[in-house]
């Protein structure tokens, strides 16, 4: 599907969610428009002495429930329409999962692959720079996303701390721990959607040996969903980067394949013992083909729109964890809906991220850190209790999950919009 129009195809799915959620229509035509934009340029001078100048964005989308929050992404494709889609998620997801956040996101428009590490951090300040007015601890907090990691929030955070004159760690979060980030904030997003299935798990009964998994995708929440599930006994039987992929029946030794990519940057189809990695038989598959393999649990985990109504009648998994934003287009979703395949959506599937980025944003806040066994309880108690409830809502009206997850938004953002007035209360007069 063309990228154009993804923000107006993100916000169709309000429409739907609307007539579940019992809110007052005004709160839905709020939603429908960001609430601030800006548009920056950054021009970084390069290793060899020439000038780039790059495109960079900041939506905020709705800020009703608290700051705006979400990460800024490093990426060719990054436009504006793509930032504000990826902006109104966000205010989805921290209300699905009730921490008290509006949504926003940020991208440069880059291939940070090209760049060297000295001109990627020149990039990272100089967005800052940019961005300062619009960002801040109580106002917006950014975090990590697709190519950006906790190195370069230290970056901004430290630029940012710099310009203000003032240390700032709540300013971003996915920092690097030394510095402010929180334990378990690295692996959060792939945990927070293992602990979804686990919840699925319970309901269906099914054991763990007996369930194949695709990972399409394996960066920072593709590896982590994998190597929980993996140890945990489920056969994670493919696995593709931006390269292509890997396919055996058997399923993979999904740590050793972390450490080669990892270590080479590629997916191999390899098996470690200690630093010796050895190849085991498998077949090559393109993501194209991941996508469509018989399996019982796909799990898109890079961009959106890679399921669309061209490929969506030959998906075959029954059960789609979407741990990347927005990997099913509204059209290719509709026809997985009709064809009763279950979509654990991405406002709930990978909320695991921001809900450890709260966390680390209170801990900054209190100057007072907690244990990694604290992190994963907060975020399992979190994850369970919000899988269950937008679990309860689809069971209970007969819909599907990603609707049933956005009435769950809906009610938690309208409520919130309400309680500030609302035409039915204004044109009431007295009181
Ligand atoms: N970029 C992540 C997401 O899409 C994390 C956002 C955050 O931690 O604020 O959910």
């Amino acid at each position: 599907m063309a990228k154009q129009g993804i923000f107006d195809d993100a916000i169709k799915r309000l429409d739907e969610a609307f007539e579940h959620a019992n809110i007052d229509p005004e709160a839905l035509e709020k939603l429908k428009h960001p609430k601030a934009i800006m548009q920056v340029s950054i021009p970084v001078r390069m290793d060899d002495g020439t000038l780039r100048v790059f495109d960079g964005y900041r939506v905020q989308h709705d800020d009703t429930r608290g700051p705006t929050k979400g990460g800024i992404r490093y990426h060719p494709q990054v436009d504006l329409d793509e930032v504000k889609a990826l902006a109104f998620w966000m205010t989805c997801k921290c209300a699905v999962v009730g921490i008290p956040y509006g949504g926003a996101k940020g991208g440069i428009s880059v291939n940070p692959k090209e760049l060297s590490r000295m001109e990627l951090e020149r990039l990272s300040r100089g967005f800052v720079q940019r961005m300062a007015d619009f960002i801040g601890p109580d106002t917006d907090i950014p975090a990590p996303d697709v190519y950006t990691n906790p190195m370069i929030m230290g970056w901004m955070m430290d630029e940012y701390s710099k310009i203000k004159r003032i240390h700032s760690p709540g300013v971003i979060t996915g920092k690097p721990v030394e510095i402010g980030g929180s334990l378990g904030r690295g692996d959060a997003t792939g945990r927070g959607a293992y602990y979804c299935i686990k919840e699925l798990e319970k309901k269906r009964g099914w054991k763990p040996e007996e369930i194949t998994v695709a990972v399409q995708g394996f960066g920072n929440a593709g590896q982590a969903v994998a190597k929980l599930l993996h140890d945990d006994g489920y056969k994670i039987v493919a696995i593709s980067d931006s390269q292509g992929g890997i396919y055996s029946k058997d399923g993979f030794d999904v740590p050793s394949i972390i450490k080669t990519k990892n270590d080479s940057r590629q997916v191999k189809a390899v098996y470690c013992d200690g630093a010796l990695c050895t190849a085991v038989p498998a077949d090559t598959v393109t993501n194209a083909e991941l996508l469509e393999l018989d399996v019982d649990i796909l799990i898109p985990a890079a961009l959106e729109n890679v399921i669309t109504d061209e490929n969506a009648k030959n998906i075959k998994a029954e059960i789609i964890v979407e741990v990347a934003n927005g990997p099913l287009s509204s059209a290719g979703d509709r026809i997985l809906r009709d064809k009763k395949h279950l979509i654990l959506p991405d406002i709930l599937a990978n909320a695991g991220g921001v809900t450890v980025s709260y966390f680390e944003w209170t801990q900054n806040k209190a100057g007072f850190y907690w244990t990694e066994e604290e992190v994963h309880q907060r975020l399992q108690a979190i994850m369970t209790r919000e899988f269950n409830n937008v679990y309860d809502i689809m069971e209970r009206k007969k819909i599907d999950m990603r609707t049933a997850a956005y009435a769950h938004a809906l009610s938690r953002i309208g409520t919130a919009i309400s309680s500030l007035g609302t035409h039915a209360f204004f044109s009431n007069g007295t009181h």
